[in-house]
C-alpha cells in the first residue's frame, strides 16, 4: 500500500489528496488474503502528512459459542501522522519524529500505509466473535449446534418442580 507523496510534500500546507483504496493484501501474515476497500484522505501539515482512512475488509473467524466459521466485517478507521525523513524541496534530512513508534515517509517519498492498516485491523478484530448476536451455541451435553435446531437432551433450565409434574404424567 505504497503511496508516492513527493508532490504532496512540495504542495502548500493544507493541500489534500483523496485516494480510493482497493487492494488485496495479507494483513495477518498467515497467508490469508484480505481485500481492503475504502478511502484515505491525505493532508499536508507543517511537518507531516495527516492520513485519515476509512476502510472495510472482512476476515474468517470462528464463533466463540458454536465454533462455526463465518465472515466478520471489519472496519479499519484511523487518523495518523506520517513524518517525512527528507525535506522534499531541498533533499536534506529532517529530524526524526519524537515518538519512535511514529510512522515515517521514506527517502523515496513513499508513504506505506500497510503497517498502520495492519495495526488498526488487529485492534478492530472482536475478542469474542459471534456468528450472530443471538447465536444459540452448542449443547453442553451432546455438542449439537443448536442454531440448526433443538437436540434431544432434557432441558437443563426446566424448574425441578415442573419436571416432577412431568414425571407424574
Ligand atoms: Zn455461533
Ligand atoms: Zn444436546
Amino acid at each position: 500500500m505504497d503511496m508516492n507523496v513527493s508532490q504532496l510534500l512540495r504542495d502548500p500546507i493544507g493541500s489534500t489528496r483523496d485516494y480510493q483504496i482497493d487492494e488485496v493484501i495479507d494483513l495477518t501474515g498467515e497467508g490469508n488474503k484480505n481485500r481492503i476497500k475504502g478511502t484515505c484522505n491525505f493532508i499536508r501539515t507543517q511537518r507531516s502528512i495527516l492520513v485519515r482512512c476509512n476502510l472495510n475488509t472482512e476476515i474468517e473467524l470462528s464463533c466463540s459459542r458454536c465454533v462455526s466459521k463465518f465472515q466478520q466485517p471489519i472496519k479499519i478507521k484511523f487518523n495518523e501522522e506520517f513524518y517525512p525523513l527528507l525535506d522534499a524541496q531541498t533533499g536534506t534530512a529532517l529530524p526524526p519524529p519524537e515518538e519512535s513508534s511514529a510512522f515515517t515517509i521514506d527517502e523515496q517519498h513513499t508513504l506505506d500505509l500497510t503497517e498502520a492498516v495492519r495495526q488498526y485491523f488487529v485492534l478492530a478484530i472482536p475478542m469474542r466473535a459471534l456468528c450472530k448476536k443471538d447465536c444459540a451455541g452448542l449443547c453442553a451435553k451432546c455438542g449439537k449446534n443448536l442454531n440448526l435446531g433443538k437436540c434431544g437432551c432434557p432441558d437443563e433450565n426446566t424448574d425441578p418442580r415442573w419436571s416432577k409434574l412431568a414425571d407424574l404424567k
